[in-house]
């Protein structure tokens, strides 16, 4: 195996063209794995671990992008947690915090998995992936970038750079269901943001369809029952409604992590209770 370690991504561009089919290592949580167990036999990799360009914070006032290479670790408190605090709670729970030293917002797009912690959040936000390759460079809608199970919109010569996501004035949290409290992979996830400003909510559930669902019928929903533009109460009873209604919009399915039946019935409370604790604040 060849594995190339880039100092700056001009260099871990020209690697990529070059070859194309050579694999892309960031923190490993996930690829090494893959390579444990034998799924996967990569002949060239490119270690991107010293591209320090990828683990770059920009925050213009409006919006922040985080730099696809930065460590969970690095969201869990300071500016992030605090501009975006459902990315900080949605980095807290990520594995253990070996895990969360080394794994990072592009490897959890890289692989794409529906239970990706990160992604519901980015979702809910509406982010732009930032990719490029030697010659070109694009932003792609979170929407458009998750196409299914472990399928993302990336060519293979690009590298995801940094994803961009507004700063919402309201409130916003993330929760997730798993089989035990910590190093648990999401049996479902939820993420809730209420944007003040616009008088919207958004919600995104993670681990109960092939990719990441924004419950979009459920918002709209909301929004005709609540001024979102002002913190209330949120009574009991709305909370509950809203959290069926978001469960129909999940398609979840039974395996060897949980039944489609709890999923569905997990997403209804998380969501319902995300919803409540946005009024308390
Ligand atoms: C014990 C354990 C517990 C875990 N717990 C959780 C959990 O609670 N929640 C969760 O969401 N995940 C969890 N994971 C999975 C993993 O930690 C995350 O998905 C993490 O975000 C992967 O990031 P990484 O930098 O390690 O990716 P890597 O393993 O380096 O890469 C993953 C994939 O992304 C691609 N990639 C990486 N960076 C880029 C880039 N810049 N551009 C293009 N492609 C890129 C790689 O080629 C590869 O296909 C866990 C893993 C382990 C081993």
């Amino acid at each position: 195996m060849s594995v190339v370690v880039p100092r700056t991504l001009t260099d871990a561009l020209s690697a990529m063209a070059a070859n194309p089919s050579a694999l892309l290592l960031q923190g490993g949580t996930d690829l090494m794995v893959e390579i444990n167990f034998n799924h996967r036999k990569p002949v060239d990799v490119i270690a991107l671990r010293r591209v320090a360009e990828l683990r770059a914070v920009k925050i213009d006032g409006k919006t922040i992008s985080i730099g696809a290479g930065l460590p969970y670790q690095e969201m869990e408190t300071g500016q992030i947690a605090q501009l975006v605090p459902a990315l900080g709670q949605a980095a807290r729970t990520v594995g253990s915090p070996q895990i969360r030293a080394a794994g990072s917002l592009g490897g959890n797009l890289g692989t794409c998995s529906p239970a990706g912690d990160g992604l519901p959040v980015l979702s809910a936000l509406d982010a732009m992936i930032n990719l490029r390759s030697a010659s070109a460079s694009r932003a792609v809608s979170i929407h458009e970038f998750m196409v299914g199970v472990k399928r993302n919109a990336k060519m293979p010569d690009e590298i995801i750079v940094s994803a961009t996501m507004p700063i919402v004035r309201g409130w916003q949290g993330y929760a997730k269901v798993g089989v035990r409290n910590a190093m648990v992979i999401s049996v479902a996830s939820c993420c809730l943001v209420v944007d003040r400003a616009a008088g919207t909510v958004a919600v995104a559930l993670g681990a109960v369809g092939p990719t990441v669902i924004r419950c979009r019928q459920a918002e709209q929903w909301l929004a005709t029952k609540v001024d979102l533009k002002q913190t209330a109460t949120i009574d009991a009873k709305l909370a509950a409604e809203f959290g069926q209604r978001v469960a129909t919009e999940a398609r979840p399915i039974d395996d060897h992590r949980s039944t489609a039946d709890y999923r569905r019935h997990a997403v209804a409370k998380l969501s319902g209770r995300l919803l409540q604790r946005s009024g308390a604040q």
